[in-house]
């Protein structure tokens, strides 16, 4: 099978490297002559938005899945045509607004923090006095790895912060004081049958994913992860890979927002688990069964962001791997990671410590 996918990232690079085993073929589109996705694919470079060329992918492919989120839904369903599209364009035209993706949450039986529409400096005061602060307020669309968002802590903040985001619609929900971020990775099949990781726990460091440690959960809040996802992939009749960024606070999961496709919180499962996410992800949207999620013991997952680390010191810590994306280095860019596995959450724990003082150590160096 050929598939196509829009975007040609880091994401869809790994879809390629777990996709090409299977005997699959795949095309990406994006626009950058550097996609990372080319070295293990062919690559059109046109941009999201023209209509044409996604319709040459579609057409020269047996299914189209997207990497990228921020494509224009109804050009998309257009320009596939005959095309099947998974995850299907529905779900994603619902994580692409903060409010429909809040709604999805509460339709689906899902607990999420107080919020409100803003669209206009009085309708932020006005959230503050309904929502209580401290208050969190972002960009409703186009917003990821923490940009387009402020808090608002005290009353005072308000105008620095509408100055900042306001003139596009917002939204504005409590910050949670949380005690820990986890997110839940599950791959639905053509069947209806959802596979599910175990949950992975992620530190943001500047809003920008930075660490991520699965397993992360004792039984009951597996379930309780699990039944959550579940009432949402069944609401958005989904199939493929999906995630979903949840708060835990006092025991219970707030949900936070949802990414229909392969996530960066999943890495780890390329050999921290039986099957990846980014497998998973395939063989959902070709009609093959799962496979299973089950871990190979404790794994740890560490971005590496706006330098490189040298691969000798990284490849000798133990049970380490390195995935270099091959992009330009700049400052906040994601330009790899490391996944290291151990027999035990302190073996994992140390390990990381040491990859962590790398990375540092790594980022100093080029910056000189
Ligand atoms: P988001 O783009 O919504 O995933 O936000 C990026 C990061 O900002 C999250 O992973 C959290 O660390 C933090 N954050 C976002 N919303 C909230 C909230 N309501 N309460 C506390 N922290 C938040």
């Amino acid at each position: 099978m050929r598939v196509g996918v829009v975007g040609g990232g880091q994401l869809g690079r790994m879809l390629g490297l777990a996709g090409v085993p299977l005997g699959l073929d795949f095309v990406f589109l994006d626009p950058s002559p550097e996609a990372p996705a080319a070295a293990v694919g062919e690559h059109i470079a046109a941009a999201f938005d023209d209509d044409a060329a996604i319709a040459g992918l579609a057409g020269g492919c047996d299914v189209l899945t997207f990497e990228f989120e921020n494509v224009d839904v109804d050009s998309l369903v257009a320009a596939a045509g005959g095309t099947p599209v998974f995850p299907p364009p529905g779900a994603l035209a619902t994580a692409q607004d903060r409010r429909s993706e809040k709604e999805a949450f509460e339709a689906a039986g899902i607990p999420v923090a107080p919020w409100r529409t803003v669209d206009s400096r009085e309708e932020l005061e006005a959230a503050s006095r309904d929502i209580g602060l401290p208050l969190i307020v972002k960009t409703r669309r186009l917003g990821y790895d923490g940009k387009g968002q402020r808090r608002v802590l005290a009353d005072a903040d308000i105008p620095a912060a509408w100055q900042a985001l306001g003139g596009v619609p917002l939204l504005a929900e409590r910050l949670v004081d949380f005690d820990r971020e986890v997110s839940v990775i599950g791959s639905r099949g053509a069947d209806g049958a959802l596979a599910c990781y175990p949950l992975t726990e992620n530190v943001h460091r500047d809003g920008i994913l930075h660490t991520s440690r699965a397993p992360a959960a004792d039984a009951p809040l597996q379930l309780l992860a699990e039944d959550h996802l579940r009432a949402l992939v069944e609401r958005l009749d989904y199939r493929g890979t999906i995630a979903v960024e949840f708060f835990v606070a006092g025991g219970r999961l707030l949900g936070n927002e949802f990414a229909p496709r392969v996530h960066n919180s999943g890495h780890w499962t390329i050999e921290g688990a039986a099957c990846s996410q980014f497998e998973n992800h395939l063989r959902a949207i070709c009609g093959l069964p799962a496979g299973a999620c089950r871990t190979r013991g404790h794994a740890g997952m560490l971005n590496l962001i706006g330098a490189m680390p040298a691969a000798d010191g990284v490849l000798a810590v133990a049970d380490a791997h390195l995935h270099d994306y091959g992009k330009s280095p700049r400052p906040g860019r994601k330009l790899g990671h490391v996944t290291v596995v151990a027999d035990t959450p302190a073996e994992r724990d140390r390990r990381l410590g040491d990859l962590q003082a790398l990375a540092a150590a790594g980022t100093e160096t080029r910056s000189l």
